[in-house]
């Protein structure tokens, strides 16, 4: 493959691409939650468009996920429900994936955390069903409009093990419109919960995927504990194996699939700008990662400066992205025939690209 000049944005636009790791709560559009507080009646405190923006999102890296965190309270003030408020930032996601040239996504969420605003003035409570049927017609609407294909993961949030059974319910009643998988985010330092372990198990053994966030702001052994205990196919970030070889090793010789995504991983403090960046040793050890945005609003970019940070800071050459993808193909929660279908797909676009930028091997 010749060396492609690294500074073109516009050739990380045209490939395309697989999101594998984003979450609703951090890819809301600024002017649709703006829409959404103005006729809910969400007080905020502030009272212009830079101040809300400051809110709702981070215009630089900060020291840790706690912080880092922050915006996403607002955000659920905002959203949170209203099946009006959570269809159209579902369908504004499905806009967007497709303006950064996603072929294919998964969506993660945890619907009791979009349930309910203190904050609005409706004060209303939707079950999880709603707020499931709200989501399912955003993306809907926004497949069918733009031609990409969107799957969802339902989330457990770490310091709610008490909803984890009913999660899987959930996951299972909707898996006939997109729900492939389960996943647990929120912090990592909180002990595993046997009903937590209960529930992974169950949802493995019902047919679910699963991904686990491990090993961003919490140690190495979190992500051993996602292989081996939680029957992890895929890890969300996973950064910090790379602090314990012999799990490292584990990690490789399981094939899971890491979800990397290089702009939150300095946005939280996970990984330090100007250090080695995990990603470089994952792709030099040939381990099996894809690129995602995980909360692109929150940071004020979209998935296109994942792939460019990937290029320009971290030294991915265009290989080296294109595999990335390809393994996304091969780790996206789909059946077979679904897979093969999107890998001719990416692969066509793929050749599309390489001819537009006379890319050979
Ligand atoms: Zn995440």
């Amino acid at each position: 493959m010749s060396a492609v000049p690294r500074n073109i944005p516009q050739l990380y636009c045209s490939i395309p691409k697989v999101e594998l790791h984003v979450h609703l709560a951090g890819a809301c559009q600024l002017q649709t939650l703006i829409t959404i507080a103005r006729e809910r009646e969400v007080p905020l405190p502030c009272d212009n468009m830079e101040e809300f923006w400051s809110h709702v999102s981070l215009s630089e890296p900060q020291p840790s996920l706690a912080i880092f965190l922050k915006p996403f309270g607002t955000i659920q003030s905002i959203i949170s429900g209203s099946s009006k408020a959570l269809e159209m930032v579902a369908y504004d996601f499905s806009k967007a994936s497709y303006q950064a040239g996603v072929l294919y996504s998964e969506l993660r969420f945890n619907p009791p955390l979009l349930a309910h605003s203190s904050m609005a003035a409706d004060k209303i409570t939707l079950t999880n069903d709603e707020v499931m049927d709200a989501i399912v017609s955003g993306l809907d609407k926004g497949k069918k409009e733009f031609g990409i294909d969107i799957n969802m993961i339902i989330s457990f949030t770490t310091n709610a093990p008490e909803q984890a059974a009913d999660m899987v319910d959930l996951a299972l009643r909707y898996r006939d419109k997109g729900v492939v998988a389960v996943d647990i985010a929120g912090d990592e330092m909180v002990p595993m919960h046997q009903l937590h372990i209960d529930a992974f198990k169950r949802a493995k053994q019902s047919g679910l995927h699963i991904t686990i966030h491990a090993g961003e702001a919490g140690p190495a052994a979190n992500v051993k504990r996602a292989i081996e205990v939680l029957g992890a196919e895929r890890i969300g970030h996973g950064y910090r194996v790379l602090e314990d070889e012999d799990i490292f090793t584990i990690a490789k010789k399981s094939n899971v699939h890491f979800e990397l995504c290089p702009l939150s991983s300095i946005h939280t403090g996970s990984q330090r700008l100007g250090a080695p960046h995990a990603i470089q040793r994952f792709s030099s050890d040939g381990v099996n990662f894809s690129i995602n945005s995980d909360d692109p609003c929150v940071m004020r970019k979209t998935l296109i400066d994942d792939y460019i940070m990937a290029s320009n800071e971290f030294g991915l050459n265009y290989k080296q992205i294109k595999l990335s993808v390809l393994n996304g193909v091969d780790a996206a929660f789909l059946s077979d025939d679904k897979k093969q279908l999107l890998k001719e797909k990416v692969l066509h676009k793929f050749s599309e690209v390489e001819t537009q930028y006379n890319i050979g091997s």
